[in-house]
């Protein structure tokens, strides 16, 4: 494929509008405002067509155009294009016409949505000349980066809250990034990383990389609309930790309809988080423009954000997308990891349940009509977060190896049954 120069423009500033060039840099020198990057889209007209990107690898990467890296990417080239599942089972359980589950909790290679905004971050960070990369994280992050800095040769430094699952622990240790956990939330975690980020010279993928990091996310919308068949989805329901990714995703579905791929349509964006984090959810139910920062004490760690960088302008997409937030509990969370495996067989880590929980509950309500489509977001995987389930799930019954005993404990269930 020929080379992505010219498809982005430059960085530009979310409030002012000024333009700086294709750095590693975050934030406007005027207005600390995000930098976000700017394309030019009658380039990319000219040679992202259907047929253009249905000719090439099933990976988030036919979508190249769209993605801020200059040349081929170097680092993920396998990440995306997950499967995205009707799911008739579920859909009935909740009570919607039809439901469809987009299913990141396979996504290559560390089973998050993670690996999208990493591949685009270490690829462009190569691109810039970095050699060492490193980030902020709830889990998720920490482990793509370790994972995909490993398979490229480039040292990592992964800064985590210190009580996280041992499961996400392992998943950054392994790889043999330099794991460091800090005593504290993950908003001490990100305040201490833009101490380091502006001493050393790193890239930081979701510090001074993060404009690029962030349009990794579009990825997830772009292959929603592609496997709906080239249409948008009427609601789409997204966990929200800084939000980032529920304004990407709909910067997804605002792109394709500008490039004419998709036809013009409305759409909702919906927003999940705990109950136990929900500085987003609560001001969007309140009727705020601002969130107002919380404490997180939440089983869903993985989106426990008390200050959430993009929480302003998430709460901007739903408004403007006619589209609702909502927060469940940790039981709810727990029941909404249950009903996705029970009805789809899917094993979500607790964001998954989170997204279930609050889609249970705004069909519930009528915000998403019973009579309408949905898609949800499902944006981790249930084995690395075995902690929040153990013990609620039952136990294995067991047996010695005979028929007999077996028999009887058939028996015993049918009583149970028909007790
Ligand atoms: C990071 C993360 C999110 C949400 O990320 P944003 O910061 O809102 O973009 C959702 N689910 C999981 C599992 C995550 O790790
Ligand atoms: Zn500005």
């Amino acid at each position: 494929m020929q080379s992505n120069a010219g498809f982005m423009k430059a960085l530009k500033c979310r409030e002012c509008g000024r333009e700086y060039p294709l750095a590693a840099t975050h934030v406007c020198e005027f207005d600390f405002g995000p930098l976000e990057v700017a394309y030019d889209y009658a380039l990319i007209k000219k040679s992202l067509t259907r047929a253009a990107i249905e000719s090439r690898p099933q990976t988030m990467w036919r979508y190249r155009e769209l993605l801020p890296v200059a040349d081929e990417p170097t680092v993920g080239r396998q990440v995306g294009f997950t499967p995205l599942v009707k799911a008739d089972r579920l859909a009935k359980a909740l009570g919607i016409r039809e439901l469809w589950i987009k299913n990141d909790a396979v996504n290559y290679p560390t089973l998050s949505f993670k690996d999208r905004v990493v591949s685009v971050a270490l690829s462009r960070a190569r691109e810039l000349g970095f050699t060492t990369v490193a980030c902020a994280s709830t889990g998720n992050l920490a482990n793509s980066v370790a994972a995909n800095a490993g398979s490229a040769g480039l040292k990592a430094y992964v800064f985590i809250p210190a009580d996280l699952e041992q499961g996400k622990i392992l998943n950054s240790l392994i790889y043999g990034a330099q794991v460091i956990g800090i005593k504290g939330h993950y908003d001490e975690v990100n305040r201490l990383c833009a101490e380091i980020a502006g001493k050393y010279g790193w890239a930081f993928v979701n510090v001074n990389m993060r404009p690029y990091y962030a349009e990794g996310s579009k990825s997830m919308g772009f292959e929603i609309m592609e496997q709906l068949g080239w249409r948008v989805p009427q609601h789409t329901v997204v966990p929200m930790a800084s939000g980032s990714l529920l304004t990407k995703i709909h910067k997804a579905y605002q792109e394709m309809s500008k490039l004419g791929l998709v036809s013009e349509s409305q759409w909702h964006m919906h927003g999940a988080q705990a109950t136990g984090c929900n500085p987003i959810s609560h001001a969007q139910k309140a009727g705020l423009d601002f969130f107002k920062p919380v404490k997180p004490n939440t089983i869903a760690k993985s989106l426990a954000i008390g200050t959430p960088a993009d929480g302003f302008y998430s709460l901007k997409v739903m408004k403007e997308s006619h589209g609702y937030a909502e927060d469940v509990t940790d039981d709810e969370i727990r029941e909404g990891i249950k009903l996705l495996a029970e009805n789809e067989g899917i094993f979500a880590e607790t964001a998954g349940g989170v997204t279930v929980g609050v889609a249970k509950k705004l069909i519930a309500s009528g915000k998403i009509p019973a009579k309408d489509s949905a898609v949800l977001c499902i944006t981790g995987n249930g084995l690395k977060t075995l902690d929040a389930v153990t013990g609620h799930c039952g136990q294995p019954r067991e047996i010695k190896p005979s028929l007999r005993e077996f028999e009887t404990l058939l028996a015993a269930e049918k009583q149970l049954v028909n007790a």
